[in-house]
């Protein structure tokens, strides 16, 4: 593995400024530039930093350039330290995140010319790389890139789990893909036309490395004899050598020199076993002539399944001259050992231009969006490719059940909440079923270790549980008063409530009371959920109850649907304000003693007229 970091200065400039850089990297070596000692380091660095004009780097480098998998990171700096320039091996040697690095650490500028990270998009290369995918046609990644820029998307087969970027769309046609990830080689009388031909640039073929040979040799067998044999019984099954990711054989084997110097070849790892360990594998092909050598019945086959952690044996023993080969694929990591993530994400009032970043990012980077129809169609440019769970608007609890479902199963989900996800909305209630969820399992594994049955376990916390069993968290969204008083003006500057006319989960007397205490004590009072169908005079009894304390003229802002196609802003008064359309999609906003109406805004002073004079 090349690790080392070079830094070229020429001039004095150049030379304070690669002692700084020693800071960010403390391991690099820091050299006068002299042309003749570049080709010898261009081997063995893993990145050359050079502290000098781009034209001396280019002439200085361009012999010796040869791919983008073997290529050392070359950055380039002006003396002054303004620009870091990325100059080879952006991607997978990382010159890109050298210059941003260095730009950071100095205060220069990046200079970044990578088509994906101009435009903001994942590079292939890089997301294979960083998915233990091996790319097995190079010559396609230019082809791929362009058309994902191009078109925004790319259709992907794949028959592992891997997490996609945002626009990567799975696929299970294997005609209409552009990118494949498989351990086969399909034959390509079975593909439609344009597929799986070598030199072909059209798809690309991604090798996830998750193939474990297991191997038996005759002592003394060359690493050529191993080597062939390994290739001809994957090429005959159809497998890519490129998927290969370790070996594995009987202890006694561990230090054969041709096994071990074919694995050193392809830097693959061996694993051993011992016969005891071989011999616990069932359902082998046993062999008489391997128990009288090695005390096991078999070794290929059992070893690349012990290896695989009992994963799908899909080459048995297969003897070809002194080597026997075995194919066993890797169990996949279960969806139960993954970590699952649960967000529960407000998506504001409206659109996307009123979702956080954050947000956004949350919801991309989710397997799964669960939510009310509704708020799901405001954000469906987010969720394209994705799952999506949709129920109806009183079906809460459903919603909330699945996804604290889904994610326990170990997937990423995201509980779409409108406005803010803990304000009349998914917060609360996923903590609860959460909480409850904790409780049940964790009653259950005490009673497992008292020996009751999980019958008598019950829910009954057996002492206070604290602990979410998944990473939950809340992304907070503008919520409904937030965009009502912005498009109002400024009526909550002064100390308000908020007050739900819902009597769904809440009684109506206790409603009123609030309604009364808030109205006594001048607060201003945002009313949420103000009219549905089934209760269309909650909001006059309201309105009734605000005017035993506040006078008729009292500013009064009705907004529907804010921050929406539909939105419609009513400034009027107490005494007036049931002649405007009022519903479930609107908010009130009762202003209160010495709010005022000006340029039809609704403003409460907070009292700075006492402070500033004209
Ligand atoms: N979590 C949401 C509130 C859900 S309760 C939030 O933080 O905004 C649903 C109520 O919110 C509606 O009945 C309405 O009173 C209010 N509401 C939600 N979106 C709104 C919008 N775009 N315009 C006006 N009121 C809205």
């Amino acid at each position: 593995m090349k690790s080392k970091t070079i830094i070229f200065y020429i001039t004095n400039n150049g030379l304070n400024i690669a002692n700084k850089l020693k800071t960010p990297y403390p391991d690099a070596q820091v050299l006068k530039f002299g042309q003749k000692a570049i080709p010898g380091l261009w081997k063995k660095s893993a990145s050359l930093i050079f502290i000098m004009a781009t034209g001396i780097v280019v002439r200085t480098i361009a012999p010796l350039i040869k791919n983008k998998k073997t290529d050392p990171a070359v950055v380039v700096l002006d003396e002054k330290g303004r620009f870091a320039v990325s100059l080879l091996s952006g991607h997978i040697g990382g010159a890109n995140n050298i210059a941003k690095q260095i730009a950071d650490f100095l205060g220069g500028e990046a200079v970044i010319t990578t088509a994906s990270d101009v435009n903001n998009m994942p590079s292939i290369d890089l997301w294979a790389m960083e998915n233990n995918l091996v790319i097995e046609n190079w010559e396609a990644v230019p082809e791929i890139s362009a058309r994902f820029l191009n078109k925004g998307e790319l259709k992907v087969y794949s028959e592992v789990e891997v997490k996609m970027p945002e626009g990567f769309l799975r696929e299970d046609k294997l005609n209409s893909v552009d990118v494949l990830i498989t351990n086969k080689q399909f034959q390509i009388s079975n593909l439609p036309p344009r597929a799986g031909r070598r030199g072909d640039k059209s798809q690309i073929f991604l090798r996830p490395q998750n193939l474990m040979v297991g191997i038996g040799c005759n002592s003394g067998t060359a690493a050529d004899e191993i080597e062939d044999a390994v290739k001809g019984a994957l090429s005959k099954n159809r497998l890519s050598f490129l998927s290969v990711q370790s070996v594995a054989t009987i202890d006694k084997k561990g230090a054969e020199p041709g096994l071990l110097s074919f694995a050193g070849k392809y830097n693959l790892k061996i694993n051993t076993f011992t016969p005891d360990e071989l011999n616990s594998v069932s359902d082998v092909e046993k062999s008489e002539a391997a128990f009288k050598a090695t005390g096991a019945n078999a070794v290929a086959e059992p070893a690349a399944m012990l290896a695989s952690g009992a994963g799908k044996l899909l080459v048995r023993k297969q003897k070809i001259g002194n080597v026997t080969v075995s194919v066993a694929e890797q169990r996949a990591k279960s969806k139960e050992q993954r970590q699952g993530k649960l967000y529960i994400v407000g998506t504001g009032p409206g659109t996307i231009k009123h979702i956080t970043p954050y947000a956004q990012n949350v919801i991309k980077e989710s397997d799964i969006i669960v939510g009310y129809g509704t708020y799901l169609d405001l954000i469906k440019e987010l969720t394209r490719g994705k799952e999506v769970i949709s129920t109806g608007m009183t079906k809460e609890i459903d919603r909330c059940q699945k996804a604290v479902g889904l994610a326990m199963s170990g997937r990423t989900v995201s509980v779409i909440s409108g406005g803010d996800p803990g304000i009349y909305a998914m917060a609360g209630l996923v903590f609860e079923i959460l909480r409850a969820a904790e409780q049940q399992l964790h009653g259950e594994s005490v009673n497992r270790l008292i020996g009751k049955s999980q019958k008598q376990s019950s829910c009954s916390p057996i002492h206070p549980f604290t602990h979410s069993p998944i990473h939950v968290e809340v992304i907070p969204g503008i919520s409904a008063l937030n965009a009502c008083a912005a498009r109002l003006g400024a009526p909550l500057m002064h100390d308000f409530a908020a007050i739900s006319l819902s009597d769904r989960l809440t009684p109506w007397k206790l409603i009123e009371e609030r309604l009364e205490s808030a109205a006594k004590t001048d607060f201003v009072i945002v009313l949420y959920n103000p009219k549905s169908m089934g209760r269309p005079e909650h909001i006059n009894k309201a309105r009734e109850i605000i005017l035993k304390h506040r006078a008729p003229e009292t500013p009064v802002g009705i907004v529907r649907a804010a921050m929406r196609e539909n939105e419609s802003i009513v400034v009027t008064n107490l005494r007036d304000m049931l002649n405007y359309d009022i519903d479930m999609q609107t908010t009130v906003i009762i202003g209160n003693s010495r709010t005022f109406v000006w340029d039809n805004r609704m403003i409460t002073p907070r009292g700075y007229e006492k402070k500033f004079k004209i």
